[in-house]
């Protein structure tokens, strides 16, 4: 833990659902120190994952949400918590050192809050995202791909519902990270029409265009490799009737 200790800090925060007030860890600034970005935005830092410590959990009510939205649920969704979390709730002790499952596990404890209280799409889809992120630095494809999915599905929910910006997302960046996702999880022709829907978009941000442009020629040679296996398969089958 002592290599830990110059990068992390407490701070005190109060339940919005109950007015508990508590401890949680929190990261330092010094301490992100970007190791390497993915093209759904999933940022490896150096020493340290904030995703470790991103959800906080109030105790005494069982509220969990994201470190960004905890402060900000509605008084109609806590009515929801109090009614459904917390009469269930079984207090736990925080493990000292948070390591992937524990870190997953807050995660889904959040995503329960999230669809039980009823928390806008976008929301569902980020925590969805970062779940799927946590599973790919473990290795795991198959969950990482299954949480993907949700967060896509969410993501499109959002798209056609919500107002912009969602979750610091300005309109073009979702529409990118949409396509992406569509990408990740094989679906190679919806990931196509909305490369092109964010590629012929007027006045994008220039990271986003650059982004889509890379992401989109990765996508061809998806889209060709699919073919030529295709082929390949029709080939052997006409091979084998022969
Ligand atoms: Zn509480």
């Amino acid at each position: 833990m002592s290599s830990l200790d110059d990068k992390l800090y407490e701070k005190t925060v109060e339940c919005p659902v109950c007015g508990n007030v508590f401890k949680v860890t929190a990261v330092k600034r010094k301490a992100y120190v970007v190791e390497s970005r993915d093209t759904d935005f999933c940022v490896k830092y150096k020493d340290i994952n904030p995703l470790f410590y991103d959800v906080w959990i109030c105790q005494l009510c069982g509220y969990a949400a994201q470190k960004s939205t905890f402060s900000k649920i509605t008084y109609k969704r806590s009515q929801l918590i109090k009614k459904h979390i917390t009469p269930r709730w079984v207090a736990k002790k925080e493990p000292a050192v948070i390591e992937y499952e524990a870190a997953i596990n807050k995660y889904k404890l959040a995503l329960i809050n999230a669809q039980i209280s009823k928390a806008k799409d976008s929301e569902i889809a980020g925590i969805c995202l970062k779940i799927a992120w946590l599973y790919r630095f473990m290795g795991k494809k198959e969950n990482e791909l299954h949480f993907l999915n949700h967060a896509l599905n969410k993501y499109v929910d959002a798209f056609s519902k919500e107002k912009f910006p969602v979750e610091n997302m300005d309109e073009a960046t979702v529409m990118y990270l949409i396509a992406e996702l569509y990408r990740r999880v094989g679906n190679f022709e919806e990931s196509a029409r909305w490369f092109n829907k964010v590629i012929s978009q007027r006045g994008i941000p220039e990271r986003i265009l650059n982004l889509a442009r890379e992401q989109w020629s990765l996508l061809r040679e998806d889209l060709k490799n699919e073919k030529s296996k295709s082929q390949k398969n029709n080939d052997e089958v006409s091979e084998a009737l022969k």
